[in-house]
């Protein structure tokens, strides 16, 4: 398989069909948030867009103007919500740079003053 497949039955779509749980923290008609099933930090967010796309070398523009804006609402929600000094973006491409669910998504991680990510 090509590496710039989108696979329809990843989990993230599978989340977004309904087929998997999640626990869904905000939701527009272009994208979801939902809490990270393994946390590197308290209240860690992923903030999907509901188009599908596989990572930032195949999403189209205006989708990704939808995601940022959307982990942008969630990052400010995220940070009032823990109570967070800042807040660490992620976004990984590929299996060599990280990523290991093949659906675009953002990583919101509230940060405090001293207190480091988990691995
Ligand atoms: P990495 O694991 O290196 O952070 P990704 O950027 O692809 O790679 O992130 C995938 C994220 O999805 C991980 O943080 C993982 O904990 C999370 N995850 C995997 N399955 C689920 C799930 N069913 N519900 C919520 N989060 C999930």
């Amino acid at each position: 398989m090509s590496t710039s497949a989108y696979d329809p039955n990843n989990i993230f779509a599978r989340i977004l069909r309904g087929e998997l749980p999640a626990e869904k923290v905000f939701e527009t008609d272009k994208i979801l948030a939902f809490m990270d099933i393994m946390p590197r930090a308290d209240g860690h967010v992923l903030v999907i867009p509901k188009t599908p796309a596989r990572n930032i070398l195949d999403i189209q523009p205006d989708d990704l103007a939808e995601l940022a804006k959307g982990a942008q609402m969630v990052a400010k929600a995220v940070k009032v919500g823990m109570a967070a000094d800042g807040l660490t973006i992620q976004q990984f491409n590929e299996s060599s740079g990280g990523q290991v669910v093949f659906h675009i998504h953002v990583h919101v991680l509230p940060r405090w003053e001293g207190v480091a990510l988990r691995p």
